[in-house]
């Protein structure tokens, strides 16, 4: 999924959170993170342990203990990407590096025209919910 998309996702899904606690907005960091791989190791390298449940517990329990009140929109906002990279064609290897399978629905092409509507459909509800509070 775009840069754009995960962070629509992760602002829509944790925006009660964000209001309620500022130091939430580290969400949008959680919902970028996991494609920090591709800084280092390249496409080669994509979606392998930073797109597995075991990168979401560590980093979790890392928020856990460094910021305790945001470890909760760290969670859900890493998980958001998870999520959304499951339903591109590639899947997300969910339980590396135990197993190396690709997982997920495999059917939005990254940067295509699901994935732009997507995001552009979470924007338009960020909007209406910040206009109904
Ligand atoms: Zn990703």
């Amino acid at each position: 999924m775009m840069k754009r998309t995960h962070i629509s996702v992760s602002l829509l899904v944790t925006s009660p959170l964000i209001l309620a606690n500022p130091i939430s907005a580290v969400g949008i960091v959680a919902a970028t993170i996991p494609d920090i791989d591709l800084w280092f190791g390249g496409i080669d390298n994509h979606r392998k342990i930073t797109h597995s449940l075991l990168a979401l517990g560590i980093s979790t329990g890392i928020m856990y203990v460094v910021f305790p009140t945001a470890w909760l929109v760290w969670f859900i906002a890493y998980l958001s990407h998870l999520v959304l990279d499951s339903l591109t064609i590639k899947g997300i290897p969910f339980f590396y590096p135990f197993n190396k399978q690709y997982f997920g629905l495999k059917k939005v092409k990254c940067g295509g025209r699901e994935d732009k509507f997507i995001a552009l459909i979470m924007v338009y509800l960020i909007f209406e919910w910040i206009g109904s509070h």
